[in-house]
């Protein structure tokens, strides 16, 4: 960024340093990717010039006939990619999505059964340090601690405590769970007690876009599944920072009403021209065989660190991201010394609470490993088998030549792997 470079070095160096970083550096973890130089491009633009209070020629400023046209293309695309109804751009985040997803479903102090907080689930769905939390009231379901199915979602439980509860609405989808998450039977759950489904797809949106992950918005037979689905569009789908529901058509007037004026203001047109492409791109038969690629590359890196002695979560993956156990491999390794310990030797990830986790959620037991980002820069399953042995060298010892040795190992793979942008 030459202008940049002259107005502000300042920073202009920090963005290059950051460039760096990605550029020489792993990047595992499992809620980012490369967005394209093309939603890049659309996110530096004009149109961040712009007010446009309201929807698509209901607008609160003049001067909104281009932008109009931006967000309506944003909505169509969005709609067709999923198949849905019913499409809403503007959150900011998907928090913000979630947020407007209970305010024009829930009343405070409403009752929502969402998956636990330490076994999967999202600050939004009911911490007590959240908005969530502290206006509705949350009960958690969570998954199975013993076989069958262990460290599955326990749908017996869901489906217990919604007949014991009789909650509003029931919250699925995850930010740390490695198994398909079918919306049939929790449909069946919240018809019998009258409650509405909300999915949130932050995490695997990409992967229903590819069609290797089933689109909640409907059962497998066709029908209504979730009411209403929520997804970031910066993960898997590879998009800008940012978020967007789906939903059924009955559905759609109050959800605009809850994100506009309920909870946001202007939307950022920026971002949401950045959607409409980074929809563009996820409609492209190319994004199938990454989506394919992104769940290929998570199964083997997920055997290759069995292999290596770590235990995965749930046994497994389905999607983009495992839970790794650091418990079998070593008794000792916590979460926390083992994510700074890879680090040091280029390999980024976070540490993560296991499910039934003895230790703190600062300490952890466990990593969050995903391939979302990896896989954008090429990366096939020979080099997630490489990533594993790497990730194995630098937990077994605990001296910084290793480190060191591993990080020049890192630099040398990642220079044939480049993000996207850097092409
Ligand atoms: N919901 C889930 C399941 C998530 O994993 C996340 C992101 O981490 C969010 C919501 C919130 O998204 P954002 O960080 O864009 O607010």
């Amino acid at each position: 960024p030459e202008l940049l470079q002259r107005q502000d070095p300042e920073v202009a160096r920090l963005i290059e340093e950051e460039q760096e970083r990605q550029r020489t550096t792993l990047q595992l973890i499992a809620s980012e990717n490369f967005a394209s130089r093309a939603v890049m491009e659309a996110t530096g633009s004009v149109l961040t010039n712009k007010y446009a209070e309201g929807y698509p020629s209901r607008r609160y400023y003049g001067g909104n006939q281009i932008i109009d046209q931006v967000e309506t293309l944003a909505i169509e695309r969005c709609k067709q990619l999923f198949g849905a109804p019913y499409a809403n751009v503007q959150p900011h985040a998907g928090a913000n999505a979630n947020a407007g997803a209970y305010l024009a479903l829930l009343e405070p102090r409403d009752r929502v059964l969402a998956m636990r907080l330490d076994q999967g689930g999202h600050l939004t769905h009911g911490s007590p340090v959240n908005f969530s939390g502290q206006i509705y009231d949350f009960i958690s379901y969570g998954v199975r601690e013993s076989d069958p199915n262990r460290e599955w979602l326990d749908l017996d439980q869901m489906h217990q405590l919604a007949l014991e509860q009789r909650p509003k609405l029931i919250v699925i989808g995850a930010t740390a769970y490695s198994r398909i998450i079918e919306v049939d039977p929790v449909r069946e759950i919240a018809d019998e007690v009258g409650a509405l489904v909300l999915f949130d797809a932050a995490h695997v949106a990409g992967l229903i876009a590819a069609g290797v992950y089933p689109n909640p918005l409907f059962t497998r037979s066709g029908g209504r599944g979730a009411d209403v689905v929520t997804f970031t569009t910066h993960k898997t789908l590879r998009g800008p920072r940012g978020a967007a529901i789906i939903a059924h058509e009955d559905l759609g007037k109050s959800l605009d009403k809850a994100i506009f004026p309920g909870l946001q203001g202007g939307p950022l047109e920026h971002a949401i021209a950045a959607k409409a492409v980074a929809f563009g791109e996820a409609m492209d038969p190319d994004f199938r065989q990454y989506g394919q690629r992104v769940v290929d590359n998570a199964r083997v890196l997920a055997d290759s660190l069995s292999a290596e002695g770590f235990r995965i979560v749930s046994g497994g993956t389905d999607v983009h991201l495992m839970l790794v156990d650091l418990r079998d491999f070593d008794a000792e390794l916590d979460g926390r010394t083992a994510q700074v310990r890879l680090d040091r030797s280029g390999i980024t990830c976070n540490r993560n609470q296991i499910p039934f986790d003895p230790r703190s959620p600062f300490v952890t037991s466990g990593l969050r490993l995903g391939t979302a980002a990896m896989t954008t820069a090429g990366m096939s399953t020979d080099q997630m088998k490489t990533v594993a042995s790497l990730i194995s060298r630098v937990l077994r010892t605990d001296d910084d030549q290793t480190c060191q040795e591993v990080r020049r190992e890192v630099a040398d793979l990642c220079r044939s792997f480049p993000p996207p942008s850097e092409r």
